[in-house]
């Protein structure tokens, strides 16, 4: 059984839902849809998504939103339109939704329409039942998700219907309104219905045909991941390589479900199979690079601080009183070394810097900027000798001055930081010694 997640490019229009039906209809195993909202049709179009809260701000502010609301209906009848569906309309819906908006807009609400409505354009198309995730999904008080009662509840739903359409990112709140995942969500609805179904594979549908080894817009043509365990995933994304919502792969992870990226346009290519754990080898020892610029980091000096017990607590705790979450920590004998967003930091870093002091009592403070961070995540690297030999000689040849490194316990990254103009270069050398010399 599998469970089939779509994306909003790939129902943006007519054709690209005929795409999608073709792909439903020709495996019988694919019993359990997830649509988005029709996405972008060109590079400069308006998702629906973004047209739905333009109207909510506009009807909150006591403004006339029926221009807005007439776009987001034409991008749905051209769909109805497209695919042939006489007599299937949406009257109803759109409806409730002016009703909705003039007397009590919510951001929510509106936004969660656009799946909603797919949903029920799709499960018409296919003959499939649409299933209301109002129904199925729930939030409790402090906005998060309720794991137990919506795995149970959707579970009862969905045993009573073979073929279905869910349509995603949204859900019901403890005190019965609609509330949405943040955005790209329907990931997780995906992730849901997977675990609460006990599905086989978990295929998420998008425009791209998997993950790649590095981001494309700075490597030329990189080389596409086939198979990446959810440890790797989290390393890779956390660090800024972005196909799935962070939160989608807990659901199917716990239950050991693999999650399969496709892509719509090109249905025959195999995609990427995000995993538990393989036998499969990379075929490069590291399977992705990451990266992000605009870091700082806090260098704190003190003499013999190592032998004094509670420094790095109160340091942390300089941070954590002015709200600054931290990257990383690397720390020697008399120094330790924070590293945080610029963009989370600038603002309060005199804030931080009198608040280590008082705390801390450290010798001396600086502060390092314009910090990028890459991160060389593989599973193979454990058991391969010379990985780190091998960047930091790449690293050299390409006349990149390293400023920071930091290796996980789990050895299944390194991470390192150089100047934010290296960052470009270095990427490309590490790309380079692993994967174009091996290909
Ligand atoms: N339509 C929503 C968004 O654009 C959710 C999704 O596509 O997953 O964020």
């Amino acid at each position: 059984m599998k469970v089939v997640k779509f994306g909003g490019s790939s129902l943006a229009n007519a054709e690209q839902f005929k795409k999608v039906g073709d792909i439903i209809r020709s495996d019988k195993a694919r019993r359990y849809v997830i649509p988005s909202a029709p996405g972008k049709r060109f590079s400069d179009d308006t998702k629906v998504t973004d047209l739905l809260y333009r109207m909510e701000e506009l009807a909150k502010e006591g403004e006339d939103f029926s221009e807005v609301l007439k776009e987001i209906r034409s991008r749905f009848d051209e769909i109805i339109e497209g695919l042939g569906m006489t007599g299937f309309s949406l009257d109803a819906q759109f409806e409730e939704i002016e009703k909705k908006m003039k007397e009590d807009p919510d951001p929510d609400y509106a936004a969660s329409r656009g799946e909603h409505l797919n949903g029920r354009i799709m499960a018409a198309y296919l003959g499939y039942t649409f299933l209301d995730p109002f129904d199925m999904i729930f939030f409790d008080d402090e906005g998060t998700l309720d794991d137990r009662k919506t795995l149970r509840e959707a579970r009862k739903r969905l045993t009573k219907e073979q073929y279905a359409v869910i349509p995603g990112f949204y859900g019901r709140s403890h005190d019965g309104k609609v509330k949405t995942f943040s955005r790209g969500g329907s990931d997780v609805t995906g992730s849901i219905v997977a675990a609460a179904c006990h599905a086989d594979v978990y295929e998420n549908w998008t425009d791209v045909s998997g993950f790649l080894v590095a981001d494309p817009r700075i490597i030329k043509n990189p080389a596409r991941i086939e198979t990446i365990t959810y440890r790797e995933l989290r390393e890779l994304s956390y660090m800024g390589a972005s196909v799935l919502h962070e939160e989608a792969i807990f659901p199917v992870r716990r239950q050991g479900i693999p999650i399969n990226i496709r892509n719509t346009n090109r249905p025959e290519d195999v995609g990427t199979w995000i995993v538990e754990s393989t036998a499969q080898k990379t075929g490069y020892v590291i399977t992705g690079i990451a990266g992000r610029k605009d870091f700082c980091a806090v260098l704190i000096y003190k003499d013999m601080m190592n032998s004094e017990i509670g420094f790095g607590r109160k340091v942390l705790q300089a941070f954590e009183d002015n709200q600054i979450s931290f990257e990383h920590m690397p720390s020697g004998i008399d120094t330790m070394t924070i590293v945080v967003h610029a963009d989370e930091f600038i603002e309060k870093e005199q804030r931080v810097v009198s608040a280590i002091h008082r705390l801390a009592k450290p010798d001396s403070i600086e502060i390092e900027s314009d910090l990028a961070l890459i991160a060389v995540v593989g599973r193979g690297m454990k058991s391969t000798r010379g990985t780190a030999g091998r960047i930091f000689s790449a690293l050299a040849h390409a006349h990149v001055n390293v400023r920071m490194i930091d290796q996980g316990s789990s050895e299944l990254n390194i991470i390192i930081g150089v100047e934010n103009r290296d960052f470009e270069t270095a990427l490309q050398a590490i790309y380079d010694i692993f994967v174009l010399t091996q290909l």
